[in-house]
């Protein structure tokens, strides 16, 4: 049916894009890296990938793409980040290496590498009534946490300890952990209405 499929991109200039083009491509939408503005201007909503997160910020500076991501935020775009991608996203963030730019847009603080080395990778289930009854798998990997949020974000999960793990503002959607690698695809779902809504709000 024409319309039905958005037109998504994922950012690729570091991390596990092929991941998220997969879970994209899974749910129906049009999925396609982004690596230079022109494409970032044809979609309807973004992910940004986990990976490295100071080589994305690098990266997208040297390819010019620092200032465009930033005016489609502040324009409304949708965009989904995991890990490396939601430290894309903080206003604030700590640990940062020397320089380490943010793109901005998710009013709250996050702090890289915030498991340390003695749990570097973990994976637990989270209860997040927003996306239902049956708990999140969630695979954290050199993860980062939001440490505090601002008045307009949703927290939309909590590690036991009460850590923030997962956040909400508007349009845009952050994630300490990759869903993309345990199949869990209610975020890309959550993700994709947002992209809908967008193009639908872009036509009308
Ligand atoms: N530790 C990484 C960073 O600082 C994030 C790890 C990940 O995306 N899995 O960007």
């Amino acid at each position: 049916m024409a319309g039905s499929a958005p037109v998504v991109g994922v950012l690729a200039l570091q991390g596990d894009v092929r991941e998220h083009l997969t879970a994209l491509r899974a749910l129906g939408a049009d999925a396609r890296p982004v690596r230079r503005p022109e494409e970032l201007a044809a979609v309807d909503g973004l992910v940004i990938p986990g990976g490295e997160s100071s080589v994305i910020d690098k990266l997208s500076r040297a390819f010019g793409m620092q200032q465009p991501l930033r005016e489609r935020i502040a324009e409304g775009l949708p965009v989904y980040g995991t890990c490396a991608g939601l430290i894309m996203l903080a206003d604030e963030l700590r640990d940062a290496i020397a320089g380490q730019q943010t793109l901005g847009g998710l009013d709250v603080v996050v702090r890289r590498n915030a498991f340390g080395n003695q749990l570097d990778s973990f994976e637990t289930d989270i209860p997040m009534p927003a996306l239902g009854d049956e708990p999140v798998h969630a695979v954290f990997i050199r993860a980062p946490v939001v440490e505090s949020v601002g008045e307009g974000v949703e927290v939309i999960g909590r590690l036991a300890d009460g850590r923030i793990v997962a956040v909400e503002q508007g349009a845009l959607l952050g994630t300490s952990f990759h869903p993309e690698v345990s199949g869990e695809l209610r975020f890309h779902e959550r993700f994709l209405a947002k992209a809908r809504a967008f193009a639908a709000s872009r036509a009308a």
